[in-house]
């Protein structure tokens, strides 16, 4: 199957989505934006191309990933529940579909030293493994306090031979990391840099979001099958920047019937100063390179952000999500450190399966909802939860 779709209209040429997106950028990234917007619809339309990234999402990851019907989890809820299954993708994460997309994309456009920031390591991970597959010199930054909180993930990296370089400014997480991804960039133009998710400047969010739209293709036909039903009455997925969401929601964004849903991080409440719900917390502003909503003070600092989970630690969201989100296409929920805590401990003694915190904050929403016996629920599961093992033993008593 082709997994590269090009069914919505979104973004316009300078990359806006209504009035969110665009190229915010110094002047010395200009030449470097430039070559990548000038070639990559081209590139990913080529043949070899497609083929490339079928063959390595079918043989490499491990796509389709299966859209399971979780039964226990339906009667507890009285409707019907369906996980789409990222956590079952190679290294534990949506995320790997589109590090091999750029990988593809660095290839083509000559690139032989790839960048990357990560926070809760998965991105990282993700990039440090297709850079070992395809021999590239791999760079990751990260925030010393992300170093330590996924310990596990920064030795995956070193392992697959990446240099993981520690971001000791800021709050030390992942907008900290970004900014000095980006600041190497400028001094080392002939590297490609892999963003990690639907954020950063025209043509990265378009770019990963067709690389992600792989999910939501799968789910339309998998629910063919299932139910017979092309569109579910919800796609749930947590938001972090917005690329599993971007990826969930792509072949529904039109739809009539479908509400799409989107899950921030309150964190430890979102009138506690200790947040990541930018949606509600943040204004219109400018965040690495894009227009968005950003979580910002009155004079326009970046605010820290802070969640349990480290993917959903960001101050910002993905251009997409800011338009569906002020035109009321989408709907931006948020739950607890705490709500996503127990979400993820129901679905291990209800499903057996252990969700990574980023995706229990999508599963804690069907709590916020009030679903039909009848309606059909796909929920995201961007990853597994091997990686917060730490966290949840800190967090639960046995
Ligand atoms: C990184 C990550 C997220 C958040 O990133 P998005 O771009 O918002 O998808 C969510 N879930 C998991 C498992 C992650 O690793």
């Amino acid at each position: 199957m082709n997994y590269i779709m090009d069914t919505i209209q979104l973004p316009n040429s300078k990359g806006y989505y209504g009035e969110y997106g665009g190229a915010y950028i110094p002047e010395l990234l200009f030449n470097n934006i430039q070559e990548l917007e000038a070639n990559y619809k081209e590139i990913i339309s080529t043949e070899i191309f497609k083929k490339d990234f079928d063959d390595l999402l079918k043989n490499y990851v491990g796509r389709p990933t299966p859209l399971y019907y979780a039964t226990n989890l339906s009667a507890q809820y009285k409707c019907k529940i369906y996980l789409k299954r990222e956590d079952l993708c190679h290294t534990g994460a949506h995320k790997i579909n589109n590090t091999i997309g750029q990988i593809l994309v660095a290839k083509a456009l000559g690139k032989t030293r790839i960048i990357a920031e990560t926070g809760a390591g998965q991105h990282g991970v993700a990039t440090a493994t297709v850079c070992a597959l395809m021999n590239l010199e791999c760079v990751v930054y990260m925030g010393e306090v992300d170093i330590s909180r996924q310990a596990t993930n920064v030795a995956r990296m070193k392992m697959l031979g990446a240099k993981v370089i520690p971001a000791k400014s800021g709050s030390k997480t992942l907008k900290d990391a970004t900014n000095e991804a980006i600041r190497d960039w400028i001094n080392n133009p002939n590297s490609y840099y892999l963003i990690g998710s639907v954020v950063g400047p025209h043509p990265y969010p378009d770019m990963v979001a067709r690389f992600q739209s792989v999910i939501s293709s799968e789910i339309k036909q998998q629910l063919k099958q299932h139910q017979n039903i092309s569109e579910p009455d919800f796609v749930i997925a947590c938001v972090g920047g917005g690329s599993n969401a971007a990826g969930a929601f792509y072949e529904f964004i039109d739809s009539k019937k479908t509400k799409l849903i989107g899950v921030e991080a309150a964190g430890k409440g979102i009138d506690t100063r200790h947040s990541a719900a930018t949606m509600v917390l943040g204004k219109d502003g400018i965040l690495h390179g894009c227009k968005s909503v950003v979580m910002q003070t009155s004079d326009g600092q970046v605010i820290e952000p802070y969640s349990i989970s480290a993917g959903l630690d960001y101050p910002g969201i993905g251009p997409l999500h800011a338009y569906l989100g002020r035109s009321k296409k989408a709907t931006y929920l948020h739950v607890t450190d705490d709500q996503a805590l127990e979400a993820a401990i129901n679905l291990t003694r209800k499903e057996g399966i252990i969700p990574a915190l980023e995706s229990a904050h999508a599963l804690a929403a069907i709590n916020l909802l009030s679903p039909k016996d009848t309606d059909v629920i796909v929920v995201n599961l961007s990853g597994r939860g091997d990686k917060d093992m730490n966290t949840y033993l800190q967090h639960l008593s046995y």
